[in-house]
């Protein structure tokens, strides 16, 4: 056995279950299709869920140390006129961190590889399962200009986003229904006045999000794109694209796009495979379920299934117990997981509609709650909920068992 679990995939859930599984004395490989981290560059928000989880972790650190910044405050606005400016900060909760997605799978992959139970390897393409008698027991995999090879594990965990080669290979079924309505995200410089803060400018062509980055003079923006303006955000000039985008805030009037970030239009779709597991192996993340970002709830989904999956099957496989109680951890990590999943994306897709409808009566609406909110009683009514949903306690952990002492001696070659 070259080594107890086989990850595919170094994305977010693919680095935060390698992390999970080594903490808790497994040892782990983790096979990743691009050359190094931070291929994919969606999604900053690492709400307080997830940073508890790293804090439980001991990792935490690292994210700040990376330039994680903490976001203390939401402040809504609509072209020019301020209508609600609420702390994100609760005194018992794990903070709000905004960081480059990049840099987020980078420092998960750094804090897993430190347990030294961890190996990843990049420029491994992973084309299938190896199966024995009916259950799967490892990976086929390609390296560029090597001959492909086969690595056994006891237990492979797609953690392959949202095109899961694993997840097809498992059969398990995945109807994808899109969303009208898509992201463009941008880098523009610091805009005078901006103080760190998630900041939302509402307009009736769509809500423009600011938040900082770790560049000081920078700030990372995501723009709701609806169908009408789909086709200018797509194949505009760049030009045109920041001359819309400075049309629904007079925030973003004289800023201009940072050279070297590459600006993209995101399309979105929503989707929940019906099994999380077949066959003895297992699936995380964006490979079983997608969601719309409009409440940030993907990464924190993706950690929240390596936590729960580690929780459950990494005692079995270090205590080396029996085909059996790998089957009743696995059945037991999609019990546990897979209403909660369901409960966000029925949450996020509801959130959805009340933040992407378009129209002006639909803006008129939506500037009117938000002015609500802004109201001593929306503060009051907003620190009651943040609070209760950044507070929500972790499950305990099942306690470390000792290291391994062999090394993985893995069948391949370096990175
Ligand atoms: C516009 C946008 C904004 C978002 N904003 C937020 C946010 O603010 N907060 C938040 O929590 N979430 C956000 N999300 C969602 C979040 O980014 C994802 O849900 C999360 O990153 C999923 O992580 P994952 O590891 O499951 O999948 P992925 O990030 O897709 O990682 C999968 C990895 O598997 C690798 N892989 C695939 N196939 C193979 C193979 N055959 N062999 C080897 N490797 C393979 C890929 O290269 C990739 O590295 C956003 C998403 C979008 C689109």
């Amino acid at each position: 056995m070259d080594a107890d679990v086989v990850i595919v995939g170094a994305g977010v859930g693919g680095a935060a279950c390698a992390l999970a599984f080594a903490r808790l004395g497994a040892r782990v490989l983790v096979l990743e299709q691009h050359p190094g981290p931070g291929n994919l560059n969606r999604g900053d928000s690492l709400l307080p869920t997830v940073t508890a989880y790293l804090s439980a972790w001991g990792v935490l650190e690292r994210f700040r140390d990376a330039g994680g910044k903490p976001l203390e405050r939401m402040i809504v606005q609509a072209e020019g006129r301020p209508l609600m400016d609420v702390p994100l900060r609760h005194e018992a909760s794990a903070p709000y961190l905004v960081l480059a997605h990049p840099e987020i799978e980078r420092t998960l992959v750094e804090a897993a590889e430190a347990t030294g139970r961890v190996e990843v390897r990049y420029r491994s393409h992973v084309t299938g399962l190896a199966e024995r008698e009916g259950r799967v027991v490892g990976v086929r995999l390609r390296r560029r200009g090597e001959d492909d090879e086969t690595v056994s594990a006891r237990l492979v965990i797609g953690a392959d986003g949202q095109s899961s080669r694993t997840r097809q290979a498992l059969s398990i079924p995945q109807a994808r229904v899109p969303y009208d309505h898509g992201y463009y995200g941008i880098a523009l410089t610091r805009p005078a006045g901006y103080e760190d803060a998630m900041r939302l400018e509402l307009h009736p062509r769509g809500g423009v999000l600011v938040v900082p980055r770790v560049e000081p003079d920078q700030v990372g923006l995501g723009v709701l794109v609806q169908a009408r303006d789909e086709e200018l955000f797509r194949s505009g000039s760049l030009h045109e694209k920041l001359a819309a985008v400075r049309a629904r805030t007079p925030l973003l009037a004289e800023c201009e796009p940072v050279d070297d970030d590459p600006a993209h239009l995101y399309r979105l779709a929503r989707s929940h495979s019906p099994r999380y597991v077949a066959r003895g192996a297992a699936l995380i993340g964006d490979a079983i379920h997608t969601t719309n970002p409009v409440a940030g709830q993907g990464m924190t989904m993706a950690i929240e299934d390596a936590a729960a999956l580690a929780r459950h099957a990494a005692p079995v496989l270090v205590e080396g117990r029996d085909l059996e109680a790998l089957d009743a951890a696995l059945a037991a990590y999609e019990r546990e997981r897979y209403p909660s999943n369901a409960a966000i994306l029925r949450w996020s897709h509801l959130l959805s509609h009340v933040y992407a409808h378009p129209g002006r009566v639909a803006h008129w609406l939506r500037a009117r709650v938000f002015g609500i909110g802004g109201t001593a009683l929306g503060r009051r009514l907003h620190r009651t909920i943040y609070g209760r949903l950044a507070t929500r306690p972790l499950p305990p952990e099942p306690a470390a068992l000792p290291a391994p002492t062999e090394p993985l001696g893995l069948p391949l070659g370096s990175a």
